[in-house]
């Protein structure tokens, strides 16, 4: 509906055996009754900021929890044909990669993220649902350095964005049927590897490097077959087991955001291609705050989505055509306070973004 936000959930990790000894007391405060969290700042004088969220998760929480306040009200969404995206921020370290992509047996307890989740609930409603059918695929991509790499297809690189009648795309990007939630996580098995292998080449770090999972979700009522007289050229129509041309078919895009690291690293010290991934990451993510910005000041009237590869990506999801939801992961770390005040700071901006999502809707009768 109209006048929809960005919905901002905020997930402390537990802390690591090294973190445990940090004796130096309590300095981040998780009130989940009220949603906000508290930092408190000491050194010459003590400082406390507070900030209001959607949803706030105690590092006692399960991945279940993630999935029910960040992930599944956009999931149930995409079903209906709109575009969501559900975004992990944070410094390296924090839990993105953790909340979005893990799979683990734990002592026979799952703690899936949301991914995985995202895939097996997908598969569950198009199961249970009589009157639909549903054709899924999946795209994964990199953004490292300005350039945009598919992880499904590692000899590309440099791919182009490009923007048709349903929106951002890019051009001859890999979409991949699958079937099941097994098949998603094979392809993000695979893509990881891929993405590994070309930072191992590189001598670079993945945690410079922006990573996307699409996944494309197309409906269509059972039972209505009728070809139309004419077809028309759907930006995405690659995937050549989809529905056939002349279908009114409902299509919803599911974007899964692990950003790059947020970190700002140290100006000394770092030069070479260190320095210049270094000002990729933060020209995009300055780019991400400042849409982000624009899209909460009533009176901006220029929103610079095109500044970046990533924000001209999720451009609809933004402050058009899609639903949002962005994790801020922090750590539980007094070196790491810097970081998550800045990480934290972010997710109050975005928290103003006003979004308004509309049904897509591919082809009319
Ligand atoms: P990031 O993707 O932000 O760099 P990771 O997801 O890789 O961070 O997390 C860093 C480390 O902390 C990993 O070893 C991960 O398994 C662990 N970790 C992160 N979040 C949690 C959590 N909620 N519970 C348990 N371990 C976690």
């Amino acid at each position: 509906g109209d006048g929809e936000r960005v919905r901002v959930t905020v997930r402390l990790r537990p802390p690591t055996k090294a973190e445990q000894r940090d004796d130096e007391g309590p300095f981040i405060f998780l009130d989940t009754d009220r949603n906000t969290v508290v930092l408190r700042r000491t050194g010459s004088f003590e400082a406390f900021t507070e900030f209001q969220f959607d949803g706030v998760l105690p590092s006692g929480c399960q991945q279940v929890d993630v999935y029910n306040t960040a992930a599944r009200p956009v999931v149930l969404d995409v079903l209906q044909g709109y575009n969501g995206t559900i975004m992990a921020y944070g410094q390296t370290g924090a839990g993105k990669t953790y909340t979005l992509s893990d799979k683990l047996a734990c002592g026979g307890m799952s703690v899936e993220g949301i991914i995985p989740r995202s895939a097996a609930e997908i598969f569950a409603r198009a199961e249970q649902d009589n009157d639909n059918e549903y054709h899924v695929s999946m795209s994964y991509i990199q953004i490292y350095m300005e350039q945009i790499q598919d992880l499904l297809r590692p000899e590309s690189c440099n791919m182009q964005i490009r923007e048709g009648e349903t929106g951002v795309y890019v051009s001859g990007i890999q979409e991949v049927e699958v079937k099941s939630a097994e098949d998603v996580m094979k392809l993000l098995l695979l893509g990881d590897r891929n993405r590994a292998f070309s930072f191992t080449k590189l001598n670079a770090h993945s945690s410079r490097s922006h990573a996307i999972v699409i996944l494309t979700v197309e409906r269509k009522a059972k039972n209505f077959s009728e070809p139309a007289s004419e077809a028309s050229d759907r930006p995405h129509s690659g995937s050549s087991a989809g529905f056939l041309e002349g279908e009114r078919v409902l299509v919803g895009k599911l974007f899964l955001v692990d950003l790059a690291g947020s970190e700002r690293l140290k100006k000394s010290g770092s030069e070479g291609i260190r320095a210049s991934e270094a000002m990729s990451v933060n020209l995009s993510l300055t780019c991400l705050g400042k849409c982000i910005g624009a899209r909460a000041d009533p009176n901006a009237t220029h929103v610079p989505f095109r500044d970046s590869k990533l924000t001209r990506l999720l451009q609809e999801s933004l402050g058009g055509n899609a639903k949002t939801s962005l994790i801020i992961n922090i750590a539980p770390c007094n070196d790491y306070l810097r970081e998550s005040l800045s990480s934290l700071s972010f997710g109050s901006r975005a928290m103003k973004v006003a979004t308004r999502a509309i049904v897509n809707v591919e082809e009319e009768f």
